[in-house]
């Protein structure tokens, strides 16, 4: 990283330990979203590493965001979790919004103010993204949505949502839309946020729209084009939250051995028992691993190599074609040892014929009749055994 990402790390570790740290456990008590302290955190710069200068932004990598929010996440998660999705927010309607709503919102979402969240999510609808059932309809002047949408992050208190709505479902995944809803507008109703244990800091909710009418300037991404950018959002959630994850794992580590290093059980230091020493060692090791793959990860997004993660999910297939691939050649191959059996069984059958001429009797050809036919029929039988153990 470079002085000025190492300096907005080092600042986001500051602001975590003197702000976020002391109050964490505080806001899960009394169950509530930490605005005055996202607002805080929004004053000193941290809702905008990666927004672009010409927003007013810091204009630094993705992995330097990703670094910072690892240090935050490492004092509390839900805090963290809220406060990039706010970043994000902030952004990606800088980035995609139509320049004079940009200039009216913006100013309110640096501060704080105007808190941003992302609207995919719905009560009947999650992973399965591209089935998403907001209706948006198209009316002079711009579109009336109708619809719900659930589990999203900050919606406790959000003030622009950058929500995603089906235009025309016969279109599938190409109908879907994105734009700027505003909380202030009619026909936006705030639902309840949930009791998230361990994270009410997250401020995790929804939002109702009855013919709630989005201005034309207020969309953010076209049918057809929206898919595809809430995907790319995806992928870097996926990279932050594991970078957000290793600092939880961190700090749980540093918990864990200063607790060991003090506590004495059977005589010695609790960390000096081998199995306890194994358990932290295998943690730190593995820690160590995960961090390493999402620092590339983050590498590769920045690089605009995105489709490294694309790779993965090649790589895995490829793994997949491999074991389906042995599932047919095997079973080839004992097909190929089954034939070199038969060949043997013919080989003792022209024996017991030699055997019957030699002998010269109906009991002796009987006798050769028999013994072949044990033979193959043993042979047949393990041919057969292996080839459907294999097979399995
Ligand atoms: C704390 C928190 C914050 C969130 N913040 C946001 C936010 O800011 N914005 C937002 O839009 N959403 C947000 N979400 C929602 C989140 O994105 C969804 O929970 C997620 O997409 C999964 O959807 P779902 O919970 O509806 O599960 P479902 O999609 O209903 O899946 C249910 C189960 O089935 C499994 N499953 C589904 N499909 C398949 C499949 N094809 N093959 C095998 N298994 C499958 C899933 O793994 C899961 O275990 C948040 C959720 C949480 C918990």
């Amino acid at each position: 990283m470079t002085p000025e990402e190492l300096a907005a790390v080092a600042k986001a570790k500051a602001f975590a330990e003197e702000h976020v740290a002391p109050n964490a456990a505080r806001w899960e008590w009394e169950r509530r979203y930490p605005l005055e302290t996202i607002q805080a955190a929004c004053a000193i710069g941290l809702n905008t590493i990666e927004l672009a200068r010409q927003h007013g932004g810091q204009g630094l990598r993705f992995s330097c965001k990703l670094r910072a929010f690892e240090e935050i996440a490492k004092v509390d998660f839900a805090f963290a979790f809220a406060l990039i999705n706010h970043h994000n927010a902030c952004a990606r309607f800088a980035r995609d919004g139509k320049p004079e709503h940009v200039a009216r919102l913006l100013p309110r979402m640096l501060t704080g103010e105007l808190i941003g969240c992302a609207g995919l999510s719905e009560p009947g609808v999650g992973s399965d993204f591209g089935g998403l059932e907001m209706n948006a309809e198209r009316i002079p002047g711009g579109w009336r949505l109708n619809g719900a949408k659930a589990w999203i992050t900050n919606a406790a208190v959000a003030g622009l949502s950058v929500a995603y709505a089906q235009t025309d479902k016969s279109l599938g995944y190409r109908g879907i839309a994105c734009f700027a809803i505003e909380a202030e507008r009619p026909g936006f109703e705030r639902e309840q946020p949930f009791e998230l244990h361990g994270g009410h800091a997250i401020g995790v909710g929804g939002f109702r729209l009855v013919d709630y009418v989005a201005p034309d300037e207020a969309l953010l991404h076209p049918p057809g084009a929206a898919f595809k950018a809430a995907l790319a959002g995806i992928n870097g959630a996926r990279a932050y939250v594991a970078a957000m994850c290793c600092g939880m794992l961190q700090a749980s580590l540093e918990t864990a051995v200063r607790y060991t290093q003090q506590r004495t059980t059977f005589g010695q230091k609790v960390i000096d028992h081998q199995g306890v020493r194994w358990k932290l060692v295998d943690a730190a090791t593995q820690l160590e691993a995960a961090r390493l793959l999402t620092y590339r990860a983050a590498r590769l997004i920045d690089e605009g190599k995105a489709y490294a993660i694309a790779e993965l999910v090649v790589a895995k297939a490829l793994v997949r074609s491999w074991l389906k691939l042995a599932q047919v050649v095997v079973p080839l191959l004992l097909v190929a040892v089954f034939l070199l059996q038969a060949a043997l069984i013919v080989l003792v059958a022209a024996l017991g014929m030699l055997l019957a001429h030699w002998i010269g009797t109906a009991g002796g050809l009987a006798v050769a009749a028999v013994v072949t036919l044990a033979i193959a029929g043993l042979l047949v039988k393990i041919a057969i055994d292996k080839v459907s153990k294999a097979g399995k």
